[in-house]
């Protein structure tokens, strides 16, 4: 590719909403550009990142033997509301009527229409173990789209659904996509780590995640170095407060700590899925009398992002706000988060407001599930992909040193973007949508069912913010959107330089390397600044001085201190 027939668009300045660095990289880079919150245009540059990350994807799908079809992102509701759902699923789910008044929905995910195709094409056991997967958009009307494509409302996702005939069957297949994840998230080279989704109740085997280790995550994982224990303490968390009044409420009760310890309290407690998919923070002090009898629980609500959620507590959708709520001082504030309001989680530079209030023990479980009430049938969830039971918590409590529960040793605490995620559905959905298949006997029985998504555009803000310096992105050479870059200085001027630069992009796109030329004849300076944003791994700068000696300079974007000189007829090799 020759940067001029290509198309490169850099920003100085990233807008002032972008709230991590991967986000503000991809914008600045040329990558993305935002339509509407969370909905972003692949430009030319992001796109090869994507259809990078789609290449590797697709090759260890079929490697894995699953197969890939195409299913429609708008689908009726009827097949919704098989499932149940339709109703269930909240207002994360998009749905729209046609010009007859019927409805469909936008798919968040696709285990309706694929179990639709199951049942209607599967009929023997003969048949089975099948696996369907497609590269879709996929719409989820997420209450915070955050972190640009990390947690963006249209995104790109690869999603597989397995079909056995019997539990062991969903064992093999589920496992097969678990070695699958894993060569994936290898061969891109992220840093990851496969945790436990689903704690306690229900058997840890049935439901991992892939999670990039990365400081912006919001997820927290907790594992043991001593040995492969990992879990997502999100679902335990999430689940503790939404899963039921009661348990809110005890489980509020359980953590409310004194004072300084808020900061501790709020990102332990709340600062994961609470935090991504509400707007609100509860959290309680300490309040009971000598007898033991709880007191008015202190209530702080943390209201990120000011001038947003300001908005929305304006128009009266925290109700709670008018019995008892007020706005903390700013020395209220300072008081409860000490210097440090970032410790709830990359939040950007606006400010936080903060609400305190007395309100009972009982007005607090209201309001904790209250103010959640949108939320409620998606967080802790996932999606309707319910678990049948409401977890147990193992993890409830767990700080950094808790034993971890294999007795293996203790755990540790880190912070993880899930990439991925594995599931088994068993009859979830065909039980309820009657795929069934005719086992050796002819008889009928519901086919067990996995399922299994990865976030590619996801994907690509997850490295980044595993991998960047201050100068921009440094992609993995695997999805980095061209391999090679080729700056001449003068390309237009010193015909040895022109000669050069064009003969050896010739040879190294000869060799199949993914070459960029950057023949735009811009200074040196502004040149290497924009490759440095855009985070191509090689770089090849040609100039009439090293061509003296025979020389080209080639750098690492790893380590652009260390430039090393290569003789010109060996520069291919060299790369
Ligand atoms: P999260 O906990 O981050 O909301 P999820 O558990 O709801 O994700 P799944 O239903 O497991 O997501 O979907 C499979 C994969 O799709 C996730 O592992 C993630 O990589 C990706 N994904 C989910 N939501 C989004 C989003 N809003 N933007 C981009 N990718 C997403
Ligand atoms: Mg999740
Ligand atoms: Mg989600
Ligand atoms: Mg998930």
């Amino acid at each position: 590719m020759r940067a001029r027939s290509f198309f490169i668009s850099t920003l100085k300045e990233a807008p002032a909403d972008a709230d991590v660095v991967s986000q503000q990289y991809m914008i600045r880079a040329g990558m993305i550009k935002k339509l509407a919150a969370g909905v972003y245009t692949y430009m030319p540059m992001g796109l090869r990142v994507i259809r990078k990350i789609e290449g590797i994807i697709r090759e260890e799908m079929n490697r894995a033997g699953a197969v890939e079809l195409l299913m429609p992102i708008v689908q009726p509701a009827e097949l919704w509301m098989e499932t149940g759902r339709w109703e269930k699923y909240g207002p994360e789910l998009l749905r729209i009527k046609d010009r007859h008044d019927r409805d469909f929905v936008i798919q968040p995910t696709s285990e309706e229409v694929v179990t639709d195709v199951a049942r209607q094409e599967i009929k023997s056991w003969r048949q089975l173990p099948v696996n369907f997967w497609h590269i879709q958009t996929k719409f989820r009307d997420e209450r915070r789209p955050r972190f640009g494509v990390m947690r963006g409302r249209e995104f790109t996702m690869k999603d597989a659904y397995s079909f056995d005939r019997d539990e062991a069957g969903a064992g093999v297949s589920y496992q097969k996509m678990y070695d699958a994840y894993q060569r994936i998230f290898s061969r891109i080279g992220l840093l990851f780590r496969a945790v436990r989704a689903d704690t306690g109740a229900i058997g840890g085997s049935r439901s991992h995640e892939f999670q990039v280790i990365a400081n912006a995550g919001e997820d927290v994982i907790a594992y043991c170095p001593d040995s492969d224990y990992a879990a997502n303490i999100e679902l335990a968390e999430a689940q503790s407060v939404l899963g039921g009044r009661g348990e809110a409420k005890e489980t509020l009760e359980k953590r409310a700590t004194p004072g300084q310890e808020k900061c501790e309290l709020v990102s332990e407690y709340l600062g994961i899925d609470f935090l991504k998919c509400i707007k609100s923070v509860v959290l309680a002090a300490d309040r009971t009398n000598e007898k033991g009898e709880p007191l008015p629980a202190k209530i702080v609500l943390v209201l990120l992002r000011a001038d947003h959620e300001l908005n929305e507590v304006k128009a009266g959708h925290i109700p709670e706000l008018k019995d008892g709520f007020r706005f903390a001082t700013d020395e209220e504030i300072l008081a409860a988060f000490g210097s440090k309001p970032g410790y709830l989680g990359p939040i950007g530079a606006r400010e936080d407001v903060a609400i305190y209030a007395d309100l009972t023990a009982a007005d607090m479980t209201d309001f904790c599930c209250g103010a959640n009430e949108e939320g409620y049938h998606y967080t802790g969830a996932n999606f309707g992909r319910d678990l049948p039971e409401p977890v147990k918590m193992d993890l409830r409590n767990v700080v950094e040193g808790d034993a971890s529960p294999d007795g293996k040793g203790t755990l540790k605490l880190q912070r993880g973007i899930e990439v991925g995620h594995v599931f088994f559905l068993g009859t979830r959905y065909s039980e309820p949508m009657q795929a069934t298949f005719l086992d050796e006997n002819g008889k009928p029985q519901p086919i067990q069912m996995g399922c299994y998504g990865i976030g590619v555009t996801r994907v690509a803000g997850a490295a980044i913010e595993q991998c960047h310096d201050d100068k921009g992105i440094i992609w993995p050479e695997s999805i980095a959107p061209f391999e090679v870059v080729i700056c001449p200085m003068n390309y237009s001027k010193s015909e040895e330089v022109k000669k050069t630069a064009d003969a050896l992009y010739e040879s190294l796109k000869a060799e199949g390397v993914d070459v960029i030329l950057d023949d735009r004849d811009m200074r040196p300076g502004v040149m290497f600044a924009d490759w440095e944003l855009i985070g191509v791994p090689h770089r090849i700068v040609i100039g009439d001085r090293g061509l003296k000696n025979g020389e080209v300079e080639y750098a690492d974007r790893r380590n652009l201190a260390e430039k090393t000189m290569v003789k010109t007829e060996e520069a291919v090799a060299f790369v």
